[in-house]
């Protein structure tokens, strides 16, 4: 076993060499390599490494990257998957790049976000020290039996775990919370109180309308969004656990940050303690995010303070939003420069219910950065998830070509997607292609957002457009 776990590592990091020479970044195919000669692989690696794992539908790249910055704060060592790269193959191949050939860790913290479907294979596996779940929301395609499905694949990867892994959960959705009931893990909940934010209780948009355990309907005393809230069972009485840490106050919600106070419980700190923290993302699903990140580190005993900062520090790189209004139409002008911030951009405007009409721009001057394989880092496989809400996907930009292939390896419809060089007939097109009311978005690196804010500011005469 010792020699084909040595020879599994060495093949498949000679791969992960060759690949690299060939500059293909492939992920999954050292994994797959590695597991093929020695399928326990990375069970046998992964047991040195202190895991933790993110899942869930919405946030789990945000949440992520937060903790990261929080082990970052704290001088932590580790290693993290980049989004996409989470099924069992890509895993096995980021632990076999954080060995040394004899199968020695290099970093103590594995931070792996896993989607739904990839963490009841991954925790068959590896067996993390905390779990995190954001939440279940139904992407645009599932029925709804598929997001009970979804939630049950979760269930059963969570009986993989050790008897002490501890489980992160959303108090707000009845779906999440759930896995924290009837188990003896430790389990600890997060949340939005009733005080920092009524929602309107009479429009529940509701995935999971009906109660988990007895089917009665759910009612709400304050909704958030979604189905998330403080929903109650009449009939059996689950309702919305107390929260061991959460957002009671939203004190200035900006277009890039947010600042909340939050609160933990003595479960989490020694006594009950208050923060008030500039988070650097705007809109309420990132208040979760960050107060799923912020129960974490505490979970693992880093401290509050380093948590309120990597709060605050986080570059989100989601830059600021720029808007003009052209007749009843909007144009929405956001930088993109990094996957993190791209990928942050993308779930920003897959929660917009409007159809989406989007243009990429994509310069590789020196100041985008002349190096424009980023883009196959960035996941435009989300945009999946409302592929029926997508009119029109537009690449434009010296590297537009290279967009629209990427566009079209990401598997979205490519009788949508369409490359304009011309910027002028990109923004008529693009305004025309855009209903009344709606809004259109510019998403450019760097100086192809320069070019197209002067060709707006002509075009449009206006004196200073952006606020
Ligand atoms: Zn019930």
């Amino acid at each position: 076993m010792k020699l084909r776990k040595a020879i599994s590592i060495i093949i498949s990091k000679f791969t992960i060499f060759t690949l690299h020479l060939l500059r293909r970044g492939g992920t999954t195919l050292p994994g797959k390599i590695a597991l093929k000669i020695y399928p326990g692989i990375l069970e046998s690696i992964a047991k040195d490494f202190e895991i933790i794992m993110v899942t869930g539908t919405n946030g789990k790249t945000t949440t992520t990257r937060i903790i990261e910055e929080i082990l970052k704060n704290n001088n932590i060592n580790y290693i993290t998957n980049k989004s996409g790269a989470n099924l069992l193959s890509g895993i096995t191949t980021l632990f076999i790049q954080a060995v040394s050939p004899g199968g020695k860790p290099r970093h103590k913290v594995a931070l792996i976000e896993s989607d739904e479907a990839a963490f009841n294979q991954v925790t068959k596996h590896i067996t993390p020290k905390a779990v995190v779940v954001t939440n279940f929301f139904r992407d645009q395609l599932d029925r709804y039996g598929e997001l009970y499905s979804t939630l049950n694949a979760v269930k059963s990867g969570l009986e993989h775990t050790a008897e002490n892994t501890a489980l992160i959960l959303n108090a707000d959705d009845s779906m999440c919370a759930s896995l924290g009931e009837g188990t003896s893990k430790p389990v600890f909940y997060y949340g939005i109180s009733c005080e920092a934010y009524q929602g309107n209780s009479e429009n529940v948009n509701s995935d999971a309308m009906f109660c988990i355990f007895c089917k009665s309907k759910y009612e709400y005393s304050n909704h958030i969004y979604g189905h998330l809230g403080s929903f109650y069972c009449t009939g059996c009485g689950y309702k919305r656990p107390a929260a061991d840490l959460e957002c009671t106050e939203i004190q200035e919600a900006g277009s890039s940050f947010t600042t909340v106070k939050w609160t933990c419980t003595s479960s989490l700190l020694q006594e009950k303690k208050e923060f008030v923290t500039r988070i650097n993302l705007p809109g309420l699903y990132n208040v979760y995010n960050a107060m799923a990140a912020a129960a974490l580190g505490l979970t693992l005993k880093y401290s509050a303070d380093t948590i309120s900062e990597a709060l605050q520090s986080f570059e989100s790189g989601f830059g600021r939003m720029e808007s003009i209004n052209v007749g009843d139409k909007t144009v929405k002008l956001i930088l993109v420069k990094n996957p993190t911030g791209f990928n942050q951009v993308l779930s920003f405007l897959a929660l917009d219910k409007q159809p989406l009409n989007i243009s990429f721009i994509i310069n590789d001057n020196l100041a985008d950065g002349t190096d424009i394989s980023w883009l196959w880092d960035v996941d435009f496989e989300q945009l999946n998830s409302v592929a029926d809400n997508i009119d029109r996907l537009v690449t434009s930009g010296i590297r537009g070509e290279d967009m629209a292939v990427r566009l079209k390896y990401s598997g979205l419809d490519t009788s949508k997607i369409k490359i304009i060089k011309d910027y002028n007939m990109l923004i008529d097109e693009g305004l025309k292609g855009t209903r009344s009311g709606g809004c259109y978005y510019i998403l450019p690196t760097y100086t192809a957002m320069l070019e197209i804010r002067g060709i707006l500011k002509k075009k449009f005469n206006l004196k200073e457009f952006w606020k």
